[in-house]
């Protein structure tokens, strides 16, 4: 698989090696280089920004009907299904998810085409109550040249769900793609251009985020950010978004909660909570990564889990019944260690996992025992920080008024999961729980047609659903006069005239 020669990036559409450093991208199971590119270089940027600006401009990707794109993007969705093994296999080598869930991540990715296509083709304007004698309307336009800058943990998903909707409206796109995970953002930019998006329309920039996504974002020309990834970055590119007076959407982090009540159908509860923060190995923003379990079922409940974690099959991502594959990077394997460590120190008692795997070829690569953590309470730094990895903070409550309390005292709110079998008790807590998406007996689940966003630290705006378009887009309003006679202010009147 891994050829030593030099990857090309797409710059405007051409593809050529990036004027910046080289570097591997490593398959995280075994720390085997899997490609070398080049990362793309200021100028690279500067000029990839300017070129999609006049292929904006002049490529008629803009001013194609509706229907016209639409038929391109459904395009792009049927070669990702066409080729959908070969991208499946090349996201398992390039972030390390098993082979099951990279699967289920293209064709999502294949989903989001199809879906978007479809509601560019039936989306409505709207024609408001007039106040006057003229028609009022509601219209959007393409902004151009809009950036999207993604995470590593879902690249070929978390792609599409920004390059769709951004090429539905009609704009521009400079993809910036985690700097450890650029196989993706590539391919999706070769499927545009062999489906029949112009040149320049899409562009791919790897490169390091401080460097190269803050210069992106700096842009003069580039007129929105759609931002997936940590809190602190997210921040720092809304400053500087406030100081440009550019929208943005953030996709932040989470620390979210997963309620276990005491009528809950256990079996049900069981899996969901394992499937809620153990599947993508943790790596997921909406991993349920705090537990709260009726005391009065804590004891039965963690016992479970524990055993549940513990038959989790953690290895080969290759393999068709792995669960959890490894974690992305050495570091980042280290950062969830400490983590673990700073539980302990605050008087967490390690329930299950806190190792690294040994054997059946995992010591090469970045693996981690799915972990839990009990004795701690929910103010812990362990409870309240993002993880971003299979580690659980497990913790009883004794009444419905404590867990409202403790699962809304975070500083993220991005999602959060019920299990109760009494339907009005959890639409109580449902409703009662800040959080941009709330999961009653199931977790994890997804639908392109809802949307998706946080509260608080977890972000701004949303994606998905059929408005996701119009956060590509600019507001206009419009007023079409119907006077048989000249406004009259000025005195004027159509008699004055005509004599
Ligand atoms: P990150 O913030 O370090 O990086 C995300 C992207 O931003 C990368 O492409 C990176 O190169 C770029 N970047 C970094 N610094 C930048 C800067 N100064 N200016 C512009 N771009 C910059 O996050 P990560 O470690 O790649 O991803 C993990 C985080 O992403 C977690 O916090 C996770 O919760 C979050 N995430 C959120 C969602 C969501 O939908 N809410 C989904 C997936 C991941």
């Amino acid at each position: 698989m891994f050829s030593s020669e030099l990857l090309p990036v797409n710059i405007a559409g051409e593809w050529r090696l990036g004027g910046g450093d080289a570097y591997e991208s490593l398959y995280p199971a075994t720390a085997e280089p899997i490609a070398r590119l080049n990362a793309v270089s200021l100028a690279d940027v500067d000029e990839a920004i300017t070129r999609a600006h006049h292929a904006f401009l002049t490529s008629g990707w803009a001013q194609k009907l509706p229907h016209e794109r639409a038929a391109v993007l459904h395009r792009v969705a049927q070669l990702i299904r066409e080729q959908g093994e070969t991208l499946a296999q090349k996201q398992r080598l390039d972030n390390g998810k098993p082979i099951n869930e990279t699967r289920a991540l293209v064709a999502s990715a294949a989903g989001t085409f199809q879906f978007f296509a479809a509601a560019l083709e039936t989306l409505e304007e709207t024609i408001t109550p007039s106040r006057g004698p003229f028609v009022t309307m509601s219209v959007h336009e393409p902004m151009g040249v809009v950036a999207a800058i993604t995470p590593w943990n879902s690249p070929i998903a978390s792609e599409a769900q920004k390059l769709a909707p951004a090429l539905a409206a009609g704009n521009a796109v400079v993809l910036k793609p985690a700097e450890v995970t650029p196989l993706m953002a590539l391919e999706l930019a070769r499927i545009c251009e062999e489906a029949g998006v112009p040149k320049g329309i899409v562009s791919v920039l790897p490169g390091k985020g401080s460097v190269i996504g803050d210069a992106i974002t700096k842009h003069p020309l580039v007129k929105r950010v759609s931002f997936t990834g940590g809190t602190t970055t997210g921040k720092h590119i809304a400053h500087i978004a406030a100081d440009k007076m550019m929208p943005v959407s953030l996709e932040l982090g989470g620390k979210s909660a997963t309620m276990v009540l005491e009528d809950a159908d256990l079996d049900h509860a069981v899996s969901g909570v394992l499937y809620g923060i153990f599947s993508s190995s943790g790596e997921s923003c909406i991993a349920g990564s705090r537990l709260f379990v009726a005391r009065s079922i804590y004891d039965e409940f963690l016992t479970r889990l524990a055993e549940g974690a513990n038959a989790l099959r953690v290895g080969d991502p290759a393999s068709e019944q792995t669960q959890m594959g490894p974690l992305i990077t050495a570091k980042h394997r280290e950062g969830i260690e400490r983590y673990v460590a700073l539980g302990v120190s605050e008087g967490a008692h390690i329930r299950t996992g806190g190792v690294r795997p040994h054997g059946d070829g995992r010591d090469k690569g970045y693996f981690y025992t799915p972990t839990i953590l009990e004795g701690l309470t929910n103010s812990a730094r362990t409870a309240q920080e993002e993880i971003f990895g299979p580690v659980l903070v497990a913790m009883p409550f004794d009444s419905e008024e404590a867990l409202i309390e403790q699962a809304n005292d975070s500083i993220y709110a991005l999602a959060a999961g019920v299990w109760s079998r009494d339907f009005k008790r959890a639409w109580r807590i449902g409703r009662a729980v800040q959080a941009g998406t709330v999961w009653v007996n199931t977790y994890k689940q997804f639908s392109v047609s809802t949307p998706f966003g946080g509260w608080r630290d977890s972000g701004l705006g949303r994606e998905k659903g059929r408005e996701g378009i119009f956060q590509y887009m600019e507001q206009k309003s419009m007023y079409w006069g119907t006077n048989d006679e000249p406004l009259p202010w000025a005195g004027v009147t159509h008699r004055a005239w005509s004599n």
